[in-house]
C-alpha cells in the first residue's frame, strides 16, 4: 500500500492485478505546477493519466505516481481558505463533532495536510488546542493567522516525534489527504499511533459517486491517486484497525464524503449510515463495469463537443477567457487541447496565489479578475464550474459582461 514513484501495475489498496482500464486521458502536466514567465520556453514534465478500476475491491484509481515533492512543492499555490463556501464548510466540522464534548480546554486537535488552517480555525474558536501539519509554504499563512503549523510531510515516523512533544490527539482530521497520499499504510499507522484510544478520526474525500453522477471527469489528475467510494475505504480502514462509526455526504469540491472512524475494539460495529451508503452504491452500479464503460464514452464525446464549440467561437474571432483556475482546470484544458492560443487568460480572484503565473502545459496566463471587468471579452469559460452557482451570483452582482460557458456536467451557455 506504500507506493513507489512511477507506473503502477497493481491495485493501490488490495494489491490485485485484476484492473480494468476505464480511460486514458493522455499525458498531462502536474496541475499545481504553474509556470513563471521565465520558464515558459522550457519543456515541462508530463505524465500519463489513466483511470482504472480494481475488479476485486472496487477502488477507482490512476496508475502513475508522480513524486510528491514535485506535486506538493514548496510554492504549491492552492489555498482552501479563499473559496468561501469551502472555508465555511471546513470551519463547521468543529461544530458538528463537538456538540457532545464538554471538556475542551486541554484537548488537542491535529489536522493532517492542514493547508491554510481552515479546519483548525473552527476548533480553535471553540477552545481546543490545535496543531497543523502541512508540507508546503501555505503553512506560513496558517502560522501567520495564529494556527500553529509544522511544515512537514506527515508519516508514521514523524507521528512519534509529534506524540512525544504534544501528546496524543483527541481528534485528528484529514481533508482531501487520502486520495493524495502514496504511502497510505504509513499514514494510517501514524494516525493510529497519534490518536487517543477513545479519539475520533475524521477524514474527507472527494466522492466517486459524485464524480460519476455529476460528470466530474476533470477531477482526475495526478494529485488524486484514488477516487473513493465507501466499499474500498472500509477495507482500507479495517486493515489498519479502524472502524467507521458514521459517514455523511458533504458538498465540498462538488461532492465529498466525510467518514468518522475510531480505533477498532472488541465490540465495535460499523455504523448504520455506512451500511446504507454501501447498499446505495451497489444499487447505483458503482461496482459494475458498464457504469465505467458509459463514463468513458461520455468523456470522449465531451472532448469532441467542447473543443468544437470553443474552436467555432474562436473562428468567429470571439475573445474567450477562463474564470477560476482550480487544479481540475488543467485536466479539462489539456485533455481538450485548449491552450493560450484559444483562451487569452484565466481570471482569478485577487487573493489567489496563482496570479502572475501560467498554466502548465497549456501556458495560459492567470490574471487578476479585474481585467475581465475593465476590458470584457466576449465569452468566459467557467473552469471552477463545481462552484458556478455562487461564482455567477457574485459576478452578476458586479455586472460581469461576457457570456458564460459552463463546460460540465453539460455544456451550457449563460447570458
Ligand atoms: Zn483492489
Amino acid at each position: 500500500m506504500d507506493l513507489k514513484i512511477g507506473r503502477l501495475f497493481k491495485c493501490q489498496i488490495c494489491n490485485s492485478s485484476s484492473l480494468h482500464k476505464i480511460i486514458s486521458l493522455g499525458k498531462i502536466s502536474p496541475c499545481d505546477s504553474l509556470l513563471k514567465k521565465k520558464d515558459l520556453s522550457k519543456k515541462g514534465n508530463k505524465y500519463p493519466l489513466n483511470l482504472l478500476r480494481c475488479k476485486d475491491c472496487g477502488l477507482v484509481q490512476i496508475d502513475y505516481v508522480v513524486n510528491p515533492k514535485e506535486l506538493f512543492h514548496k510554492n504549491y499555490p492552492y489555498r482552501s481558505g479563499i473559496t468561501k463556501d469551502l472555508k465555511n464548510n471546513l470551519e463547521k466540522i468543529s461544530k458538528n463533532v463537538t456538540k457532545n464534548l464538554k471538556k475542551r480546554s486541554n484537548k488537542l486537535v491535529i489536522d493532517i495536510g492542514s493547508n491554510d488552517g481552515s479546519i483548525l480555525k473552527g476548533f480553535k474558536k471553540i477552545g481546543f488546542k490545535v496543531l497543523g501539519i502541512e508540507p508546503t509554504n501555505i503553512s506560513k499563512i496558517a502560522n501567520r493567522d495564529g494556527i500553529k503549523t509544522i511544515q512537514e510531510f506527515f508519516s508514521h515516523k514523524y507521528s512519534k516525534k509529534i506524540k512525544k512533544k504534544y501528546g496524543k490527539a483527541s481528534i485528528i482530521t484529514a481533508s482531501n489527504v487520502f486520495a493524495h497520499v502514496s504511502k497510505l499504510s504509513d499514514l494510517l499507522k501514524g494516525i493510529h499511533n497519534l490518536l487517543d484510544d477513545d479519539g475520533l478520526f475524521i477524514s474527507e474525500s472527494h466522492y466517486l459517486g459524485s464524480i460519476i453522477e455529476t460528470f466530474q471527469f476533470d477531477s482526475i489528475y495526478h494529485e488524486h491517486l484514488k477516487y473513493y467510494s465507501i466499499k474500498p475505504l472500509i477495507e482500507l480502514f479495517e486493515r489498519h484497525n479502524f472502524i467507521f462509526e458514521k459517514v455523511e455526504k458533504i458538498p465540498n469540491y462538488g461532492g465529498s464524503i466525510r467518514v468518522y472512524a475510531r480505533k477498532k475494539k472488541m465490540n465495535s460495529k460499523i455504523g448504520s449510515s455506512v451500511k446504507k451508503l454501501l447498499n446505495e452504491e451497489i444499487k447505483k452500479g458503482l461496482y459494475k463495469k458498464k457504469t465505467y464503460d458509459d463514463f468513458s464514452k461520455k468523456i470522449r464525446k465531451f472532448k469532441l463537443n467542447f473543443s468544437n464549440k470553443i474552436l467555432n467561437l474562436k473562428r468567429r474571432n470571439k475573445k474567450i477567457i477562463g474564470i477560476g483556475c482550480p487544479g481540475r482546470a488543467m485536466t479539462l484544458l489539456e485533455y481538450c487541447n485548449i491552450d493560450h492560443n484559444i483562451l487569452d487568460y484565466i481570471a482569478e480572484q485577487n487573493t489567489s496565489l496563482k496570479i502572475g503565473l501560467y498554466t502548465p502545459g497549456t501556458k495560459i496566463p492567470v490574471l487578476d479578475e479585474k481585467k475581465s471587468f475593465d476590458d470584457p471579452p466576449d465569452f468566459a469559460v467557467m473552469l471552477s464550474w463545481h462552484y458556478s452557482k455562487s461564482i455567477i451570483k457574485n459576478l452578476t452582482k458586479k455586472k460581469f459582461k461576457p457570456k458564460i460557458i459552463i463546460p460540465l456536467p453539460k455544456i451550457k451557455l449563460v447570458n
